[in-house]
């Protein structure tokens, strides 16, 4: 079986000069974690301090971390719930879990968490990997096309 592919947003190289969208392998869910299809993902000023080298990242690296999704696949029948649950996703994959902070439950300011887009692949392409903990469902709304 040959793995797919997908188009990416890459920083593989310095500066902006070391960004380019190259193909890189679709994710797959283990369990605890779900593959997300990117619906809209934000350009943040993080992203443009990346393309300058100067914020800390891990090459190659699919950047970005602002996403809104919809949950494509889940990796435990027990998260089966989530697909197709339109969310917003926090901006880091990982935290360490044991500091003061993640044991308060405020793993988003762990001073060791990896984020996406920087240091795990992010939303600047079709759709990205996450732990489902880290999944918001938001409200089913419909969209209007005259909302803004
Ligand atoms: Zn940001
Ligand atoms: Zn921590």
């Amino acid at each position: 079986m040959t793995a797919q592919t997908m188009s990416a947003v890459v920083k593989r190289g310095d500066g902006v000069e070391g960004i380019e969208i190259a193909q890189v392998e679709v994710p797959t869910a283990a369990p605890g974690q779900a593959v997300v299809d990117v619906v809209a993902a934000g350009i943040c000023g993080t992203d443009v301090h990346i393309a300058h080298d100067e914020y800390a990242h891990e090459r190659p690296v699919v950047m970005g971390h602002e996403v809104l999704g919809v949950v494509a696949s889940v990796g435990s029948p027990d998260d089966a719930h989530w697909v197709g649950a339109t969310v917003a996703l926090e901006t880091y994959f990982a935290a360490c879990e044991v500091c003061e902070l993640c044991r308060a439950g405020r793993r988003n300011l762990c001073a060791n968490r990896r984020s996406i887009g920087s240091f795990r692949n992010g939303g600047f392409a079709s759709q990205l990997l996450v732990p489902v903990i880290n999944l918001h469902r938001l409200p089913e709304t419909p969209v209007s096309s005259t909302a803004c």
